[in-house]
């Protein structure tokens, strides 16, 4: 099954229930201070967990774009290290506003993972809360009874506050989770250990694909829980990893989600994929990177200099440096891979194709100004690096990574990075302090050319006004001068 129809069929399978489906909302949050990337498929839908505003259905299903990168859910250091978690992916979801509850959501979910897409029963776990009595809340008896019915005891783990309970803020609608893991290992490595016991443990093939949200109590200011008047169902998907459980394959980035965008870097690069450990890792890193700053870019995030813009340009500003150091590249190649992903996702994410010569462009220009001093940076960085070394040294200073970022434009994780890379750390404090100092600097600089400019307009006002004033403005003329 290809991922189109992988996707497809999710969504036609919700509709079959009655629910409606929508477009995924743009990548960058709209009107929500606390989030500057949707990272969930939930975020859209907020406003109607808290009771402000109707949706169009009590039923909803769709796929969302989801960025995790920074906050709360911040992946970016695992990408292209591990298989499994991505910058951006999709998060395909089902809701409930007040309508069906955790019996249907459970059976749905079992229904169309193991009916529809035929995953085998054997490898599929699932997770129920366990309750926390100092909190407060109570052991989920009501999915685990239904689990019970459906899959059995064995197959159910039981889980903590952190994996199994969901909640929107220290107050707010929150509720039990339940989570659907599979086990992708080969026969006989299962035979040797349970999955079970592999639930939750960073394993790359037993992962988790599923989680079900059931928004049932409200947290009030004093800590207390009260049940809600209305009880929704919040899930969520990782498509790319169902892509992965579907296709038989061990890594996401050997679906075909991502296979052509892989295949078509390694051409361009001259080399193969799985073949060496760095080249694999920059391709992976690239195929993923590539995907969240085209999509953010098209969804009216451009890259610059500060809050999300900056986001967008660090990220971007890693592939490329994958690019050059493991894969060869000195002239910019990003851009390229913009239509082959606007093919991908046409008829599902139209406003890349629609967009697509603008983003190529905006990438384009980000790439030429960056590899103008990557180059130079990472010569400078070789040095600091021989320099070290040299002195049995493993700490690279503030000043210097504070020299990197100013001048040559690496952004401090991208120094971080390439230092860990090379067995070195870099000195955080020392880098903020640096900042911190460069910011006094152009502070005082700033404040000292705005007097300047009160002065000589001054000076000037009053110089027309005639000698008596003059004393006046001499004076202001010393002063500055002191
Ligand atoms: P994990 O424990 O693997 O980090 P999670 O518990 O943080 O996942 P949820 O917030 O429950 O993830 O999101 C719902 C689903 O989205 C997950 O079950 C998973 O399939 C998928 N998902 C989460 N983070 C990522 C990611 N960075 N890349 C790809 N898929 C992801
Ligand atoms: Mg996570
Ligand atoms: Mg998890
Ligand atoms: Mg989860």
């Amino acid at each position: 099954m290809t991922s189109r129809e992988i996707r497809k069929q999710f969504l036609d399978f919700f509709a079959s229930k009655g629910h409606l489906i929508v477009p995924s909302a743009p990548l960058v949050a709209k009107n929500d201070p606390t989030l500057m990337f949707n990272n969930s498929g939930m975020a859209q839908f907020k406003d109607f967990f808290l009771g402000n505003g109707t949706p169009p259905s009590k039923r909803i299903a769709d796929t969302q774009k989801c960025l995790r990168v920074s906050g709360k859910h911040n992946d970016l250091e695992d990408v292209g290290f591990d298989t499994y978690h991505h910058t951006m992916f999709e998060m395909l979801g089902n809701w409930s506003f007040g309508d069906y509850f955790k019996k249907e959501a459970l059976a749905w979910s079992w229904e169309l993972l193991t009916e529809v897409y035929k995953l085998p029963k054997d490898r599929i776990y699932v997770s129920v809360f366990q309750g926390d009595e100092k909190d407060g809340v109570p052991f989920d008896q009501e999915a685990w009874d239904i689990w019970k019915a459906i899959v059995g005891e064995e197959r159910i783990i039981l889980g903590n506050k952190k994996d199994n309970f969901w909640e929107m803020g220290e107050t707010g609608p929150c509720g039990p989770c339940s989570e659907i893991h599979i086990d992708l290992r080969d026969a006989e490595e299962v035979a040797l250990k349970s999955g079970k016991e592999l639930v939750n443990a960073d394993h790359p093939q037993v992962v988790e694909i599923w989680n079900n949200v059931f928004m049932q109590f409200e947290r009030m200011a004093d800590g207390s829980l009260v049940p809600l008047p209305s009880k929704h169902v919040d899930t969520g998907m990782g498509f790319e990893r169902l892509c992965m459980a579907i296709q038989g394959k061990q890594s996401n980035y050997d679906t075909d989600v991502f296979q052509g965008t892989i295949k078509l870097i390694a051409d361009k690069a001259g080399k193969v994929y799985g073949q060496d450990k760095w080249t694999d890792i920059s391709l992976r890193v690239i195929a993923d990177h590539i995907r969240a700053i085209a999509f953010a870019i098209a969804d009216g995030q451009l890259p610059s200099n500060n809050k999300a813009g900056y986001v967008i340009r660090r990220i971007l500003r890693r592939a490329v440096r994958y690019g050059y150091t493991y894969l060869g590249f000195r002239e910019p190649f990003l851009h390229s891979i913009v239509p082959l992903l606007s093919e991908q996702f046409d008829g599902v994410f139209p406003e890349l194709i629609s967009q697509q010569d603008f983003v190529a462009k905006v990438i384009l220009e980000e790439e030429n100004s960056f590899l103008r001093t990557l180059e130079n940076g990472l010569k400078l960085l070789d040095k600091i690096t021989v320099d070290l070394k040299a002195n049995n040294q493993t700490v690279i200073n503030g000043e210097q990574v504070f020299e990197l970022n100013d001048t040559f434009g690496f952004p401090v994780d991208l120094t971080a990075l390439i230092a860990r890379e090379n067995g070195l750390s870099i000195d955080e404090e020392g880098y903020k302090a640096a900042l911190q100092a460069q910011k006094e600097r152009s502070r005082k600089d700033a404040s000292t050319s705005a007097e300047d400019w009160v002065i000589l307009q001054e000076v000037d006002k009053i110089e027309f006004v005639g000698y008596d004033e003059f004393e006046t403005v001499s004076s202001i003329v010393k002063y500055q001068k002191v």
